[in-house]
């Protein structure tokens, strides 16, 4: 099959590998109906993730349709139509039962897939754990409606979830990438007084504009006057910070009035500065970390219901033999980029 690999650092390619197995009794084998890139892939490629594995196959946003199941498997068997969660956990640690699975002890717990072990960016993938890694997709959701409930969606979800908003809250999201605006659409469902997104992108600025005209939009540069304006006390009651830029960790807390929440979603290139002495008395609470990708049924659900809807995030498509030049348009954010959807087809398959 083809797989696009991890070959070094800063480079991937395309490579034909044999058809993944079932290893443990609680593999399944997926065949990848529908795929996508992630600024993570991207991360892998430049050697800001250590713990990926040279030689792996990419890819951690998918969908599919389960081919083959392990003995202990038992919430999926073959047929069903599956979103792929990002994140590998065993359900039977203290970190699961706690919903923590983002911190599974299991050797494959947390971010395994596309990363430590072979990923979706490929015709077929092997997940383990699938009885927790998989989630059905209702027969009214399509796949490009479920491409990002595993990931960015689920990291949306979660973003909302922790960050304990209220009806009466102003709440600034700072960055309107793919996982800013997944942040955004869940936090639409919270139903708070206000929504301020912060985007340095005239174009992702627009894009917000007009797909949720609800929603107040501003600059980096102006963001804290227009934070001010636009909050009863002093700053927003909760920031999310899903951009990770260079200053926008700083943004964060500055835009945020006292007692705020301060859920930091960003992934840092750099070590940020939590500068103590400038926040005294600010008595701000902090939360951070990766996506504890637990409630992935539930966002099916919502998804089925027509409460959440990402599909207008796929703005390009892309077979998997040509997932090169996806990847191209896609790191260089050419074209309006978004996000880019992988169909594992080759291209003169494609209707
Ligand atoms: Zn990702
Ligand atoms: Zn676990």
């Amino acid at each position: 099959m083809l797989a696009l690999t991890y070959i070094e650092h800063g480079k991937f390619g395309l490579t034909e590998k044999p058809v993944p197995e079932i290893i443990a009794p609680g593999d399944a084998i997926v065949r990848v109906t529908l795929g996508s890139i992630c600024t993570s892939d991207l991360h892998i490629k430049h050697g800001s993730v250590p713990r990926a594995v040279p030689g792996i196959t990419v890819g951690h946003e998918m969908v599919g349709v389960v081919e083959k199941t392990g003995s202990a498997v038992h919430n999926v068997k073959p047929g069903d139509r599956v979103a792929v969660n990002v994140e590998t956990f065993c359900g039977e640690c203290f970190f699961c039962k706690h919903g923590y699975v983002n911190n599974c002890t299991d050797p494959d717990g947390g971010w395994a897939l596309g990363c430590r072990i072979d990923g979706g960016q490929a015709e077929y993938v092997r997940v383990p754990h699938a009885d927790t890694g998989l989630s059905l997709i209702p027969d009214n959701v399509s796949d490009e409606q479920a491409l990002f409930v595993g990931d960015i969606l689920a990291t949306g979800y979660w973003a909302a979830k922790i960050s304990e908003i209220s009806p009466e809250d102003t709440v600034l999201i700072i960055g309107a990438g793919p996982t800013g605006i997944c942040t955004l659409l869940c936090t639409m469902l919270k139903k708070p007084a206000k929504i301020i997104v912060c985007e340095q992108d005239a174009a992702r600025r627009r894009f917000v504009e007009e797909h949720y005209p609800d929603v107040l939009v501003t600059s980096p540069e102006g963001c804290k006057e227009f934070v001010l304006a636009h909050s009863l006390h002093g700053g927003a009651d909760r920031v999310m910070e899903v951009a990770g830029g260079t200053d926008t960790f700083r943004l964060a807390w500055e835009c945020a009035r006292p007692n705020a929440i301060v859920t930091v979603v960003a992934l840092y290139d750099r070590p940020q500065v939590l500068p103590l002495p400038d926040m005294y008395g600010k008595n701000l609470t902090f939360k951070t970390g990766g996506v504890d990708g637990c409630d992935c049924d539930e966002i099916l659900r919502l998804i089925s219901e027509g409460k959440i809807d990402t599909t207008p995030l796929i703005t390009h498509r892309f077979p998997l033999d040509r997932i090169m030049d996806a990847y191209e348009i896609f790191e260089n954010r050419l074209d309006g980029v978004i996000k880019i959807s992988v169909l594992p087809t080759a291209a003169g398959d494609l209707k």
